[in-house]
C-alpha cells in the first residue's frame, strides 16, 4: 500500500491517540467491552445479561472479582495499557478496533524503528469541499512548531503575523491559531477558508502550505464519522 495512505505511530504515539480517541468521544461501551479480551486477557469476564451484566475483573493479589462501572472502563483499559508492555502486535490489534480500519507492526522505512502502521482509507474518502471541518472543528491549540518553522523558512509572514506565540518567560510553549493582529483576539472562524457561492463549495486559501492537522483530516473514516465530516454525510 502506498505510504501516502498510511501512518506511522511510535508505541508512545499510539498510546497517545487511543488516549485521545476516548477522551474525544467519551464513553464506546461496545469498543471497551471488545478491547477487555487483547488488554486485560483472562483477568476480564465479560457477562452479557442478568444481574450481573458488565465487565468484571479479577483482582490482582486476590481471587475475587470486582465488577468495572460502565462510566470507568475507558479510563481502567488506558491505566492498564499504560502500565504493561504490550508487543506491538497487540497494540496493532488494538489499533485496529479503536481506529477502525487495518492496522499492523512493522518498521518505520525511515528510521527502521518498531511501531504500527495504521491505514487511514483516505483513497476511500472523496472531499466534497463542504466546509465542515474548517467552520466546525476547533484547532486554536493544535499548530506546532514544525508548522511555525516552515513558514518562517516560506518567509510567510501573512500566516506567521496570524499565529500567537504562548510564552513561559523565554520559552516559547505553544502557538495559537488564528489570530487576529487588529483585534488582539483569536478569530472565531477561520480567515483562510473562502466560500464559492456559485458552487456552495468551500476552499482553504493556504492549503499548499495549511497546517499539519488541517492535512491530516480526517486521520481515518472513524475520525470523518465521528466529527460530522460531509465526506460521509453529503451525497450530493
Ligand atoms: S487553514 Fe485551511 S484547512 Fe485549515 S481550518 Fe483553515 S481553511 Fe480549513
Amino acid at each position: 500500500m502506498d505510504e501516502k495512505n498510511k501512518i506511522f505511530l511510535t508505541r508512545q504515539e499510539a498510546l497517545r491517540a487511543i488516549r485521545l480517541d476516548f477522551e474525544q468521544y467519551g464513553a464506546q461501551p461496545r469498543l471497551f467491552t471488545e478491547l477487555c479480551r487483547p488488554i486485560l486477557g483472562g483477568r476480564a469476564l465479560v457477562q452479557k445479561g442478568g444481574n450481573h451484566a458488565g465487565v468484571w475483573v479479577k483482582h490482582r493479589h486476590k481471587n475475587k472479582m470486582r465488577r468495572i462501572r460502565d462510566d470507568a472502563l475507558g479510563e481502567y483499559l488506558l491505566r492498564a495499557l499504560n502500565e504493561n508492555s504490550y508487543p506491538v502486535s497487540v497494540l496493532a490489534e488494538i489499533c485496529s478496533k479503536v481506529f477502525e480500519t487495518k492496522a499492523y507492526s512493522g518498521k518505520q522505512s525511515k528510521t527502521g524503528c518498531d511501531g504500527i502502521w495504521i491505514e487511514t482509507g483516505e483513497e476511500s474518502l472523496n472531499c466534497r469541499q463542504c466546509g465542515s471541518c474548517c467552520i466546525n472543528l476547533i484547532y486554536h491549540k493544535d499548530c506546532t512548531e514544525k508548522d511555525y518553522n516552515r513558514w518562517i523558512a516560506m518567509g510567510r509572514f501573512d500566516i506567521l503575523e496570524r499565529v500567537k506565540l504562548v510564552q513561559y518567560g523565554s520559552k516559547i510553549i505553544g502557538y495559537r491559531i488564528w489570530f487576529n493582529p487588529k483585534t488582539g483576539r483569536l478569530f472565531s472562524k477561520c480567515p483562510w477558508l473562502k466560500k464559492d457561492d456559485s458552487k456552495n463549495h468551500y476552499s482553504c486559501t493556504i492549503h499548499d502550505v495549511k497546517p499539519e492537522i488541517c492535512r491530516q483530516y480526517p486521520l481515518t473514516g472513524k475520525h470523518a464519522e465521528m466529527t460530522g465530516c460531509g465526506m460521509l454525510t453529503d451525497t450530493s
